[in-house]
């Protein structure tokens, strides 16, 4: 008689439709196919239709595999963009994406994929009512931002730490004293964003019902805080969730990490970094979502070409038109070039790049301490103002910038960091430590490294729940 087939578990990683979310949860996601589960990914109809058009194609041929399936926020021809207001895009979102998603694990069913898991963006939180109350499967919470920053949220969301901040520092347990400035900003300008702090708040109003909690870091960069928040969460430190082939400078190919909204421009980046001497060049990005002011963009210029400095700058296509003329004018494509996108990983794992000007997003940060680059931090709203703070004080990996009491950062203060990371004696020190992290992220994916371990015991628990 043959032997019973296993049976293999099928999680469903359901992602907040932003660049941001869906990278880490994707790159999760392979570590998940590798160790023999199966996998379908989940996004908005409206966000896969927004990524470029190799995207969904090379997830769907990629060798491990991977499925690719749709929710709806009811805006499925433009998302969030065709939305009045982030306010009315949640609203609509959070009615129609439960029912959506329940469809589709009954339709998966069906078709004899049965869900077990479902591993859900803390952003979206409601998929745990689906998932446990209505299908009694297990569920997994996937915090995308460090444990210091899910922290700090959970004690406003506990109403631990009150608001409007009365105090001018806060010692949150697990992290160094901090002052009101150097918490998120959500913190202080919720009012001018009551949408995202509302989901940010929210992301813990489920927590009770996760079996797990899952978070994008590891253990020895946050081991403080991530001790204290495993006394009250089922917490599973898996991070970095950066390809670990990169760790080892090893390139594949760009289409072996997350998925890209926009068009990038692979060749040029690559082509022109290949020229330039070792640890020569800043690479200046702000992320996908955040952009400077037309002020603070001309700072940036004038900062970048008065440091006279070689540097690959990403100007998303929506904010091309901030751009100085005159930098147009006198672009010196030898000394600076200028793209609206870039293979991220690809330039950072360059020769070329001596450090990185951030916004601080927590996957440009922990891309950053992956491939021990020393950064530059220019911290510009929400988690960034605390991430800017761990990096520059704690990790001590990178300077700041400083802003002028109107909030803009000068010309001077960005070349004064440029020339003390690529120049000074203190440039080199900050260069050893990110290096020094750069291996313990290493050590943590690689085989019996804590976050290596913990994706074990996940796998484990996992597949003894659902046999
Ligand atoms: N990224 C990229 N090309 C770029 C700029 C960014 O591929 O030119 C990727 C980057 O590698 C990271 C993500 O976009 O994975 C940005 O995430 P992050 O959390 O740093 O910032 P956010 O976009 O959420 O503000």
């Amino acid at each position: 008689m043959g032997e019973e087939s296993k049976h293999v578990a099928h999680c469903l990683v359901l992602a907040y439709p932003a660049q941001g979310h869906i990278n880490p949860m994707i790159e999760f996601s392979k570590r998940l196919i590798q160790r023999g589960l199966k996998i379908t990914v989940v996004s908005t109809v409206s966000f896969w239709n927004t990524t470029t058009p190799h995207t969904l194609k090379s997830l769907s041929s990629h060798p491990q595999n991977i499925q690719v399936e749709s929710i709806s926020d009811g805006y499925d021809n433009g998302g969030l963009a065709a939305a009045e207001s982030l306010e009315i895009y949640k609203e609509t979102f959070w009615k129609v994406g439960p029912r959506t998603l329940s469809n589709l694990i009954q339709k998966l069913a069906g078709n004899n994929n049965p869900v077990d898991c479902v591993i859900c963006d803390g952003f979206l939180y409601w998929a745990l009512d689906v998932a446990k109350d209505e299908f009694g499967i297990l569920g997994a919470l996937f915090f995308t931002q460090p444990c210091a920053v899910n922290n700090i949220y959970f004690h406003v969301y506990k109403k631990w730490l009150e608001l409007p901040l009365s105090e001018s520092e806060y010692l949150i347990p697990g992290l160094p004293k901090l002052a009101a400035s150097e918490l998120p900003s959500f913190l202080y300008d919720y009012g001018s964003y009551p949408g995202y702090f509302d989901i940010i708040r929210n992301q813990f109003c489920n927590i009770h019902k996760a079996d797990w909690v899952l978070a994008n870091t590891f253990y020895e960069l946050e081991s403080q805080v991530v001790n204290w928040l495993k006394e009250i969460w089922p917490l599973k430190t898996i991070g970095p969730c950066v390809p670990s082939m990169y760790l080892d400078k090893r390139l594949l190919h760009d289409n072996d990490y997350g998925v890209s909204i926009y068009d990038q421009n692979i060749d040029s980046c690559i082509k022109w970094l290949n020229d330039k001497p070792k640890g020569s060049v800043v690479y200046v990005s702000f992320g996908s979502m955040a952009g400077l002011t037309e002020k603070q963009t001309e700072e940036l210029a004038f900062g970048l070409k008065e440091s006279d400095c070689y540097f690959l700058w990403v100007v998303r296509d929506c904010d091309q038109v901030k751009i100085p003329k005159w930098f147009l004018e006198t672009d010196d494509s030898e000394k600076g070039l200028v793209v609206t996108w870039c293979p991220q990983l690809l330039v950072l794992t360059h020769d070329a790049v001596g450090c990185f000007l951030t916004h601080c997003g927590w996957n440009s940060t922990l891309e950053a301490i992956c491939f021990g680059v020393p950064t530059i931090a220019m911290p510009l709203w929400t988690d960034q103002i605390t991430n800017a703070k761990h990096i520059k004080d704690v990790w001590k990996m990178g300077v700041r910038v400083d802003a002028d009491e109107t909030g803009l950062v000068r010309r001077e203060s960005i070349g004064n960091c440029i020339k003390e990371i690529l120049e000074s004696e203190k440039g080199n020190e900050i260069k050893n430590n990110a290096l020094k992290w750069r291996n313990l992220a290493k050590d943590s994916v690689d085989e019996g490294g804590s976050s290596d371990q913990n994706i074990t015991e996940f796998v484990a628990k996992l597949a003894q729940l659902c046999s």
